[in-house]
């Protein structure tokens, strides 16, 4: 595996492969088994020839919280071993400054899938995001990329910028990978108290129990204030948003046989946990 940290040193790594398969992972670090799966399913993709590349970028374009930045877990050296270890041929950390140009002026928003749920309470983060994404693709050029499930709407943008934009990548949406006890990893599960950490199962459960709600033909907003309740009963606990919504429109269910998405975020003193599940009626 070759570990670059800047564009020129990520180009000469890659220019021998250029014509194969590439499979791009981008990450924000702190990597746990959830982004361990990603590396796997692209090394599933890219096949003996192929190539992985795993990105290891805490971009602060996206945080929307000075503080959330400053307290997210670096865990770099645990990272390279990880990527290693699935797979990864290729990893690309830079720092900021390697990625951004201190004068830089162009901004990438996307207008309507981001208007709502983590886009709401969250201004500004999705523009981060599909900006660093869209320089990703540029700088690597992958075949195919992939991204998980659990940042739901992140994937649904990026399924948007790249069919808008005409972007030549796959993309592919990888499952939730959980703890036994149903929490969805998350690189801040670390910073939840020994409380928040045993009561985050619940969200889970609720989401289970809504799941079952739904396709027995519970109305959206019966079935969204019982998940609100159950959570807000948990001391320190409050709910951002509860919303169940078309899982590829994100707005309101209006046609009750498409496929919808129950989606989580949720305060857990002051850790913001998301989850989210997909709900059918048949
Ligand atoms: P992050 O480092 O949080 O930006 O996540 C990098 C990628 O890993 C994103 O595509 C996430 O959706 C994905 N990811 C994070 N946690 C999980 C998880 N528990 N299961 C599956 N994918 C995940």
């Amino acid at each position: 595996m070759q570990t670059t940290y800047t564009k020129e040193e990520l180009r000469a790594a890659l220019a021998p492969l250029r014509g194969k398969r590439m499979v791009l992972v981008p990450t924000m670090g702190a990597l746990h088994e959830g982004h361990a799966s990603l590396l796997r399913q692209a090394r599933q993709l890219a096949g003996a020839e192929g190539c992985v590349v795993a990105t290891i970028f805490l971009n602060p374009v996206q945080f929307d919280n000075a503080g959330d930045l400053a307290t997210y877990p670096r865990t770099p050296m645990q990272d390279l071993e990880i990527c290693d270890k699935c797979g990864a041929d290729v990893v690309f950390m830079p720092s900021s400054d390697a990625m951004y140009c201190a004068d830089r002026s162009i901004t990438m928003e996307e207008t309507h899938l981001s208007s709502v749920l983590c886009g709401a309470s969250r201004p500004g983060h999705f523009a981060g995001v599909c900006l660093v994404v869209n320089k990703l693709f540029n700088l690597v050029q992958p075949t195919d990329a992939v991204f998980g499930k659990k940042d739901y709407q992140q994937l649904a943008i990026i399924r948007r910028m790249v069919r808008d934009l005409d972007i030549p990548v796959t993309i592919h949406g990888a499952e939730i990978v959980r703890d036994e006890d149903g929490l969805a990893l998350s690189s801040r599960n670390v910073r939840l108290t020994t409380e928040h950490r045993a009561a985050a199962p619940e969200i889970r459960r609720c989401l289970l129990a809504a799941r079952e709600a739904y396709a027995s033909g519970a109305e959206c907003a019966m079935v969204c204030a019982s998940v609100r309740e159950s959570l807000e009963n948990i001391p320190g606990v409050r709910c951002d948003y509860v919303e169940l919504v078309d899982a590829e429109t994100l707005h309101a269910v209006t046609d009750t046989h498409r496929l919808a998405l129950l989606a989580v975020a949720a305060w857990f003193g002051d850790v913001r946990l998301i989850d989210n599940i997909e709900l059918s009626r048949s």
